[in-house]
């Protein structure tokens, strides 16, 4: 049908129509410019992708590399997007990563980013039921932890997956931000705040450990959150016995004239319940302030915590309005993010042999057809490497 043949064939003008939507559609999804490492910028919060392509040895952890890195460097390696992780600096082009150098920034031959932290994620593996992450698989929703920074799955965090379903996951609209039970654990005494109506709470007890009558003797609050238990924990823990108990006397004398600590008046709970918290609007608000909680969240370093973090956002590519970031976002988590930034990338690369290949269709003003299109890509394919299964074309 005439119809039909139409569709099939389109002018290099309509082409090239074409060819600018797909940038235009490009850059809004990829808003950011990726010109500029942040390494310089030093330790951030910040989006971060682990290139299993460029790690060092096989049984070293894979490095993290920054936004502009994984596409200018690493776009056709094997990457792991990690999204936000605090306290990282990028590690192209540093010891972590051997031979590769960064494209963007050349950093000093021994240069070795010591304080990053790098856990399962950085192997592709989340949650604790630390499954290899397949992005195009994966089904379930994850949450990130605000603590830990890891996702869970949703059938992970309420225990169906392992077939007892402990509680029911509030709303998805409901809460904002979810704080794990691992982390809740660590930092016992934010298991009291489960009695606060800022959070939604789903408790399971754990199973190797029914509660026992020790358990119940020492019920009266939270271990952690007495003070003498909670200077022998952290006397191990800092090692500086004698800064802390000066510290310790000093805060609880103080905390006599001190503001009321939220914590004092809630139920306790028992070492043995393990805590999710899934936190509504403003949570943050509701986090105790006094000279105690606060020492708390000092020695277990958690006082990020206490404010909304600030994480790095690359400059934008245009001048276009700021809530451009915010579409962008929840665009470049709908899209498969290999599809986009190939698409950005195959964009740029390919332009100059298309516009080659398609000049004579241009000088001869004959029709372009989809078969012509896709012999060209096909070319293209098989100029690369087997290997790369995740290749856009
Ligand atoms: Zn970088
Ligand atoms: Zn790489
Ligand atoms: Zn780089
Ligand atoms: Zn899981
Ligand atoms: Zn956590
Ligand atoms: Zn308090």
């Amino acid at each position: 049908m005439a119809s039909e043949d139409t569709k099939d064939t389109v002018t290099v003008g309509e082409f090239l129509e074409l060819q600018k939507s797909l940038e235009e559609e490009a850059r809004e999804v990829l808003p950011w410019n990726f010109d500029r490492c942040t390494y310089s910028k030093g330790y951030l919060r910040q989006a971060v992708y682990a290139c299993k392509t460029c790690k060092s040895s096989s049984d070293s952890s894979p490095g993290g590399v920054c936004y502009s890195c994984s596409i200018a460097c690493h776009a056709d390696h094997d990457l792991i997007e990690l999204f936000n992780k605090r306290n990282f600096r990028c590690d192209c082009g540093t010891a972590c990563f051997e031979e590769s150098a960064c494209q963007l920034e050349p950093k000093p031959q021994d240069a070795l980013n010591e304080t990053n932290c790098y856990n399962h994620n950085f192997e592709g593996r989340f949650c604790w039921c630390k499954v290899d992450y397949d992005p195009e698989r994966e089904e379930a929703n994850m949450h990130q932890c605000v603590l830990c920074e890891d996702w869970f799955h949703e059938n992970c965090i309420d225990g169906e997956k392992q077939g007892e379903k402990n509680f029911s996951l509030p709303d998805l609209d409901s809460f904002e931000e979810y704080i794990c039970r691992t982390c809740t654990s660590k930092h016992s005494f934010l298991k009291l705040y489960k009695n606060s109506y800022m959070f939604f709470s789903g408790t399971t007890v754990r199973k190797n450990e029914e509660a026992s009558a020790t358990d119940n003797d020492k019920k009266q609050k939270n271990d952690e959150f007495q003070v003498e238990t909670f200077v022998s924990t952290n006397k191990r823990k800092l090692g500086d016995d004698q800064e802390i108990d000066l510290k310790i006397t000093a805060l609880t004398k103080k905390a006599k004239n001190d503001i009321e600590c939220k914590l004092e008046r809630w139920e306790s709970v028992m070492d043995s319940i393990d805590v999710d918290l899934f936190c509504i609007q403003n949570w943050r608000d509701e986090l105790c302030r006094c000279n105690k909680c606060m020492y708390l969240y000092k020695s277990h370093q958690i006082e990020f915590i206490l404010q909304e973090e600030e994480t790095y956002e690359p400059p934008h590519d245009d001048d276009t309005h700021t809530s451009l970031f915010d579409s962008g976002m929840k665009l470049l988590a709908q899209m498969d993010r290999v599809t986009a930034i190939e698409g950005a990338i195959a964009y740029a690369k390919l332009r100059d042999d298309l516009v080659e290949f398609l000049k004579p269709f241009d000088d001869s003003g004959k029709t372009v057809t989809e078969q012509d299109i896709r012999a060209f890509f096909e070319s293209k394919r098989s100029e690369r490497k087997p290997s790369d299964t995740n290749s856009f074309f």
